[in-house]
């Protein structure tokens, strides 16, 4: 068994309201705690971006059950690879919610003050995660 990372984008569905994010959020730590995917998940009222990390068959599972929700679309894989090391142990889903997203942060990672997770790189989304990372409770 050995670890991989995949990060993807997606937008969120018309149908889809704020105070769902709590309810995705809940799911996924009790079925990541479970399966020991451990990861980040960042939202802005429009975009979903999420890292998961974990043994391929769990990253492949958790993938498979979240490309098919109807909360959201337009899902691109940003990065998948195989890891030596988890970066997000302590969060079975740490959630970074826009008030993180600041410009510098932006600015940093993406080029330009918007959030704009689609024009990102893989190895950019990934960093922004693990810079923000202390900055989010361990859940
Ligand atoms: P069930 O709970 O049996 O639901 C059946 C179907 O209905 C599934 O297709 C489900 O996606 C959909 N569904 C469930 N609730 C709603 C709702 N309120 N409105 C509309 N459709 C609904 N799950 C994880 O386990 N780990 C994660 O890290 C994770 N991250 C997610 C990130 C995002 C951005 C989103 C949108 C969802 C995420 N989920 C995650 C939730 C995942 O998509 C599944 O809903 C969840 O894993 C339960 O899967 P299930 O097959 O047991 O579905």
């Amino acid at each position: 068994m050995f670890l991989v990372r995949l990060v993807y984008v997606s937008t969120f569905s018309k149908d889809f309201q704020s105070q769902d994010i709590e309810a995705i959020l809940n799911v996924s730590r009790e079925n990541n705690l479970k399966k020991y995917v451990t990861g980040m998940l960042c939202f802005n009222r429009k975009y979903f971006l999420q890292c998961i990390e974990g043994t391929r068959q769990s990253v492949n599972e958790t993938y498979n059950r979240i490309v098919t929700d109807p909360r959201h679309h337009n899902l691109i894989i940003l990065d998948y690879k195989e890891i030596a090391v988890r970066e997000f142990s302590d969060w079975s889903m740490g959630y970074i919610p826009e008030s993180k997203l600041t410009n510098d942060i932006n600015i940093n990672f993406g080029g330009t003050s918007i959030f704009s997770p689609y024009d990102m790189s893989g190895e950019s989304a990934f960093m922004m995660m693990l810079a923000l990372k202390s900055t989010v409770p361990a859940l």
